[in-house]
């Protein structure tokens, strides 16, 4: 049986609607910036495999690094006991982060980095004596599939089946020039008519919502908001960390920063899976009592896996690196000068770009999961490109690692696109 056929067997795949859904493609290996199937074809990965990847899949250096850990020490529960590569990446982290940046909070995945975040928050003034349960939310905006994060999550062809079972969550637009007043004006509502514990948004560049961009000094009115109420804001940096805005973190575009931040995705370079939910010392603070009902019970069994944490460890190495920070200007003025070229295509309604982010909407009519979209992902695909549209969008966020060809490669099969659909 080939692979394609033992993946039907027993597979249920994320995402996927399987009595429609073409077969999923097998992929035998990946380096750099490509990805290679079982008839040696290679493809580009326009989109880091989720924006994780951003230093190249099977990077050597990290390779170098967990090899050495994996015979040191591969696991040990994190309550009561600690390592190395956990007190060192805590180091690191709180280096980089944003100033107000303390405390580091262990667990799996984007989704449960948000989970943390929200109960910290509902904790926090709990802890304080205050009953607080409503939290603000972007409209479109997507934090993850557990409950928490699900609930706080606007688009809704995810959420459907659950909505009886979600927490409190007031919705606001995103901002931006037209209507910022309006959203300055609904916010100031909300927070009068409920008792509000935290806000959590995406920061400036919202990934599924088809890389929705907007502005830092529009954000920053809303944060301005919440700090003169004591809401706990939570930046959703699970996309946007380490230095996919051209900033190290999305935050750093702003004044108000946030009390605490989520971090997953490229933390690990593609490597396995973890997440940070980092916090000032003001949140951690409120959990120190002499009774134990006023910590923080949540616990993941491989919080802070020390092979986890020694990837990330060697992630921002690379990241801060010359040659890597050399990258990510060359992406960014490569996609500047790819959107001149662009940008007045008729079939372009609008291009927008925040560091190596990079999205253009075509002009055309489609549903978000309709059969236009199989078609342009099947164009890419044949052309060697691993893109993924959302909707009508197509947008690039490849490896720092990418070469000038392969993203040509990308820019042509792109431009090909225009003239052929
Ligand atoms: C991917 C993503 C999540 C969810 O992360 P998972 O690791 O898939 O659970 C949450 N927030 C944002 C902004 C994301 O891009």
């Amino acid at each position: 049986m080939t692979l394609k056929e033992r993946d039907k067997k027993h597979l249920w795949h994320p995402l996927t609607q399987h009595k429609i859904h073409p077969d999923a493609l097998p992929i035998i290996k990946a380096k750099g910036a490509l990805l290679y199937d079982e008839s040696g074809k290679t493809y580009i990965d326009g989109i880091a495999s989720w924006y994780t990847a951003m230093y190249g899949h099977c990077n050597d250096y990290i390779l170098e690094k967990v090899q050495q850990q994996m015979q040191q020490l591969d696991q040990i529960v994190f309550a009561g006991f600690t390592h190395e590569p956990a007190i060192k990446l805590s180091e690191e982290l709180i280096k980089i982060l944003p100033d107000n940046q303390e405390k580091v909070f262990f667990s799996d995945n984007g989704s449960t980095a948000n989970e943390v975040g929200i109960k910290m928050a509902l904790q926090y003034h709990f802890n304080k004596g205050e009953k607080r349960n409503t939290i603000i939310a972007f409209e479109d905006g997507f934090h993850g599939d557990t409950f928490g994060a699900m609930s706080a999550s606007g688009l809704s062809v995810y959420n459907g089946p659950f909505e009886d079972f979600f927490i409190d969550v007031k919705r606001i637009p995103t901002p931006n020039s037209e209507n910022i007043n309006d959203v300055l004006e609904q916010l100031k509502f909300i927070i009068q008519e409920n008792k509000v514990a935290a806000f959590i948004y995406e920061p400036l560049v919202q990934g599924a919502n088809a890389m929705h961009m907007f502005e830092a000094h529009h954000l920053d009115q809303l944060l301005e908001l919440c700090r003169a109420n004591k809401i706990i804001t939570i930046a959703d940096e699970v996309m946007t960390g380490f230095g996919k805005t051209g900033k190290t973190f999305a935050s750093d575009y702003l004044e108000f920063k946030p009390d605490i931040i989520s971090m997953s995705k490229s933390l690990t370079a593609g490597f396995v899976p973890m997440a940070v939910t980092s916090c000032t010392q003001q949140v951690y603070d409120a959990f120190l009592d002499d009774s134990v009902g006023k910590a923080f019970f949540h616990a993941h069994t491989y919080s802070a896996n020390p092979i986890a944490c020694t990837v990330a460890l060697a992630g921002i190495e690379l990241l801060q690196s010359e040659e890597m920070q050399h990258n990510i200007q060359r992406i960014i003025s490569s996609h500047t000068t790819f959107d001149n070229t662009i940008k007045n295509h008729p079939k372009v309604k609008i291009t927008r770009q925040k560091g190596v982010i990079y999205a253009l909407e075509l002009n055309i009519d489609m549903n978000r999961y309709g059969k236009k979209r199989y078609e342009m992902f099947n164009h890419f695909m044949q052309q060697g490109v691993f893109l993924r549209p959302l909707g009508n969008t197509i947008y690039i966020l490849a490896p720092y690692v990418i070469t000038k060809e392969e993203l040509d490669k990308v820019y042509n099969a792109i431009l090909e696109l225009l003239e052929t659909i």
